[in-house]
């Protein structure tokens, strides 16, 4: 059994004390939220904070408030996520993405500002101590060599946040809060294209807040690429969200990658050729194959490369197909049951995703 180290533990009321515990334990001090991902982390060494700062005594985090738009709070669960009819309705893609993390008992206790913050992942780092020890570890922790590109300088572990290519589509910003002031940047600008640096969040800041724009008009769609239907980090993911006219001009959009880098990716290029178009069926074939060429996974998770990159150009065409509003639940089924034809398993050991929404 993995046993966690010993650490220092402190359960602050508000945020202003969080913060400044924060400040005054320096950068070897942790925040946890659900714990969900820090704590295996912590059990197998990879993360051995001196001090864990609890978030979910606060209950300023854990609001929903309108505003203009909706202002989540950091310590929001994924399951109040999926509970809440407005973010079905309005900010589809965000409650898809929320929808298809983890499992129902994962989803209760794993808040939207852990799920945000949660470590990059890479096959050579998830790994136990000794397993670690046994390679001479790698760039991201204790070591020199990055074993999925050895002759790279730099980490290429993966963004695995299920949420954030769909809030960077919906155009959200984040409130980070420190001791000595604040500051609200767009999501995007949260994330560095560096597997062992890959937050832009400097050590005394407290992510407290998304802030969702009213996004009148707006649809938008998150589909996720993942081993096991029923539970799985995404291998790729593609969100995408857009604007039309009455006569079905795309007026504004966005189309973000995740999975497959460092960082989400925002394609800049494809929004810039849909606006201004009709979603025809040529210009969702041009577009996929733009997005596509933005794929360029590394061989470290447990999946193929090559079978990830492909997959961008069909998802990407389902998410744009989805927002003309055609039907596309057979894809999604389809989607849900692709491990079993990458890895050739008979149809019968097929995981189905019962909860892969529509
Ligand atoms: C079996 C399993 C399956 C999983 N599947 C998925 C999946 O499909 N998709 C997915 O995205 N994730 C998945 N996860 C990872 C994890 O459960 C989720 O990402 C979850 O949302 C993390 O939230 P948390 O509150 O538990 O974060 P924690 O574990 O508490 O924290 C994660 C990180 O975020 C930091 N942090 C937390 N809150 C804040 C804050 N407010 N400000 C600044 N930093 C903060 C912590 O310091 C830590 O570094 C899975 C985990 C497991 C164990
Ligand atoms: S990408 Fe390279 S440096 Fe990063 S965790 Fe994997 S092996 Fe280590």
């Amino acid at each position: 059994m993995m046993r966690l180290p010993d650490f220092r533990y402190y359960a602050p009321q508000t945020l202003q004390e969080a913060a400044n515990i924060l400040a005054d334990q320096g950068p070897t001090a942790s925040l946890i939220a659900g714990g969900t991902d820090l704590l295996p982390k912590m059990k197998r060494r990879q993360q051995e904070p001196e001090t864990l700062i609890a978030l979910n005594n606060i209950r300023q985090l854990k609001e929903i408030g309108n505003g203009p738009g909706l202002r989540l709070g950091a310590g929001v669960t994924l399951s109040d996520i999926v509970a809440d009819q407005r973010l079905e309705e309005d900010h589809r893609a965000l409650w898809q993405a929320a929808s298809q993390v983890a499992t129902p008992q994962l989803r209760n206790t794993a808040t939207l500002g852990g799920n945000l913050c949660v470590d990059t992942r890479c096959t050579y780092h998830d790994q136990s101590f000794e397993w670690r020890k046994a390679i001479d570890f790698c760039i991201k922790q204790d070591g020199e060599t990055c074993w999925a590109a050895p002759t790279s300088d730099r980490c290429w572990a993966v963004s695995s946040t299920d949420s954030a290519p769909a809030l960077i589509a919906l155009g959200a910003e984040v409130r980070l809060v420190a001791a000595s002031g604040e500051r609200t940047v767009p999501l995007e600008a949260l994330y560095r294209d560096d597997g062992a640096l890959y937050l832009t969040r400097q050590p005394e800041e407290i992510l407290a807040e998304v802030i969702l724009p009213s996004n009148a008009k707006w649809r938008s769609t998150y589909w996720k690429l993942r081993r096991r239907g029923a539970c799985d980090f995404p291998i790729l993911s593609v969100a995408a969200a857009l604007r039309s006219d009455a006569g079905g001009t795309v007026r504004e959009a966005r189309l973000v990658l995740g999975a497959i880098s460092s960082s989400p990716v925002l394609c800049n290029d494809v929004a810039a050729l849909l606006i201004g178009n009709r979603l025809s069926d040529d210009l969702i074939e041009e577009a996929a194959r733009l997005a596509g060429a933005s794929a360029r996974p590394k061989e470290n998770t447990d999946a193929p490369a090559y079978w990830r990159r492909r997959m961008a150009v069909p998802m990407v065409t389902w998410a744009l197909k989805e927002l003309r509003g055609d039907d596309m639940c057979d894809e999604r089924r389809r989607l849900a049951g692709q491990a079993a034809s990458m890895s050739h398993e008979p149809q019968s050991s097929q995981t189905t995703n019962e909860e892969n929404p529509k």
